[in-house]
């Protein structure tokens, strides 16, 4: 038997341990997808202070004391911690007292920035060098996400490229948000372990005279890909590519979009234990009970359980466009229409929000922070799921909302333009709405064509049923990352690197 494709899966944050975004949501599943799909696949994340361990148990992985992880002539010890997901797929928490015991991940609690981010990150991928070195993990691919596991690429090309172990494996690299892309002034190249010439140009680390380590894992990885296909396309234009599009024009050979998935077992309005309520398409009437139980939530009367509720999850920063929702709030709220919304981030946003629902209080509710409860309550509860964004890698939130019959109005961009098409009146096809430019009028429309189809209650079903009959599970996505390793594998056999 061929023996299985062996992958360490590298992230910052997996769902449950430790979510912020998206991310957590792939790398907690996508790692067991591709187990199901027959890949040998361990996951390695940070070990915070704040790790959801319930349900999970933790054993100790021997490190000899002599393994330190060196920054700035420091050594610092790490430590390793083992648990398994209920199907057996192992993780590998990595931890250290100067860097993960306290509170937050990427940021402090209240949005704070680190003042020791590089050295969380630099500790953070060193440590994973170690790892594989002392615990002598050999494994065909690893895969990498994001700036802050993009080092790993470096140590393990740039500093290891003798060391059987760690020169074997092919590199993916994987681009979630291109807007995060980890810059710093050229000098604190030595932090990172390189020497000052590293910093200067040509180099995998130099970005117009800085330290760019989004570019280093698209440069030193042997496949890149982004979370939607659309979004691979996009982030080669001026328009998306957040400066680094004629870098990613320039690999594009090696640039590939795999559509995220969505964990279909936590996500699933028949049997959510976030809700109150069950439904599946046969048997609709348990979504109406959690539209019910949503406005009490909400503090809205059931007076008004027959009128839309346009629902809205997730981080409020500018990429996730709430600004259109604000300048057309007062107007909409003005119409017989519900708003439920949930999410944190800037204080601009956070507040606009706020003053928006202050001064409809019958009609719209707001939650600022983050409750994992109250976003599946509002993806069940809601008829309509608002997603605006001015630009989306993958976006999840649309998927979840159409598995739960919640109609998305979605701005034609990356994965949400993947993953929802226009419902057709005439054809009752389609699970949603979309509008082009990134404009309040134009959301405006797309609203006031849900609304109106809002009205027909039989073709309302039909939509909802459409939608909730899309497959969005992550063994279509897993397939298509089995397909990549093999060509990073490939490439990295035949030394390509564009
Ligand atoms: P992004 O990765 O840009 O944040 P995604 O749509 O890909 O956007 O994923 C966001 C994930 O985070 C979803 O699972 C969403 O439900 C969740 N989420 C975002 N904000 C909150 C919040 N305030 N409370 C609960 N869950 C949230």
């Amino acid at each position: 038997m061929k023996p299985a494709i062996s992958v360490l899966f590298v992230s910052f944050e997996a769902a449950p341990f430790a979510k912020v975004g998206g991310l957590a949501d792939v790398a907690g599943s996508l790692p067991r997808a591709l187990r199901r799909a027959g890949a040998d696949v361990r996951l390695v994340i940070p070990d915070f202070q704040d790790i959801a361990v319930e349900g999970f148990e933790f054993e100790n992985v021997p490190i000899p004391s002599d393994w330190t992880v060196g920054i700035d002539f420091r050594p610092y010890s790490f430590r390793v911690r083992e648990t398994r997901f209920p199907d057996g797929t192992p993780v590998w928490l990595v931890g250290g007292d100067d860097f993960f015991a306290r509170p937050g991940i990427y940021n402090a609690p209240g949005g704070e920035p680190f003042g020791d981010e590089l050295e969380r990150i630099v500790f953070f991928n060193k440590a994973v060098v170690e790892v594989m070195k002392c615990l002598e993990v050999d494994v065909d691919i690893v895969h990498l996400n994001d700036y802050q596991t993009a080092l790993i690429a470096a140590y393990m090309r740039r500093l290891y490229g003798n060391e059987e172990r760690l020169a074997r494996p092919a590199l993916c690299h994987s681009i979630h948000n291109l807007a995060y892309q980890g810059v710093w002034p050229a000098e604190r190249i030595q932090t990172m372990g390189f020497p000052p010439e590293d910093a200067r140009y040509p180099s995998p680390f130099e970005w117009q005279g800085m330290i760019n380590l989004m570019k280093t894992g698209i440069e030193l990885a042997d496949m890149v890909n982004t979370v939607s296909p659309r979004y691979a396309m996009e982030i080669q234009t001026k328009e998306f590519g957040a400066g680094l599009e004629d870098l990613l024009r320039g690999v594009s050979g090696k640039l590939r979009g795999i559509l995220n998935g969505i964990d279909t077992e936590a996500w699933n309005p028949a049997t959510d234990s976030h809700l109150k309520y069950h439904y599946d398409t046969g048997k609709l009437s348990g979504k109406r009970g959690c539209k019910a139980a949503l406005l009490k939530e909400a503090g809205i009367s059931l007076d008004r359980l027959d009128l839309p509720v346009i629902g809205m999850v997730g981080r409020l920063v500018q990429q996730k466009g709430i600004d259109l929702i604000l300048e057309i709030g007062d107007a909409l709220l003005a119409t017989d229409v519900n708003l439920v919304a949930l999410g944190s981030g800037a204080k601009e946003i956070e507040d606009g929000l706020r003053g928006l629902c202050a001064r409809h209080p019958d009609r719209a509710g707001v939650k600022i922070g983050f409750d994992e409860g109250l976003a599946h309550r509002i993806t069940a509860g809601a008829d309509i799921f608002l997603m605006p964004s001015r630009y989306e890698p993958c976006g999840l939130n649309q998927m979840y909302a159409q598995r739960y019959g919640t109609i998305p109005v979605v701005h034609e961009v990356g994965g949400l333009a993947d993953t929802v098409t226009e419902w057709d009146p005439s054809t009752k096809a389609g699970t949603g709405f979309l509008f082009r430019d990134a404009e309040a009028g134009a959301l405006s429309d797309a609203l006031g064509r849900a609304l109106l189809a809002f009205q027909d209650k039989r073709a309302w079903t039909e939509l909802v049923k459409n939608a909730m009959a899309v497959d969005f599970s992550w063994e279509r996505s897993a397939k298509g990352y089995l397909e990549f390793y093999a060509e990073a594998i490939e490439r990295h056999r035949g030394g390509k690197s564009a």
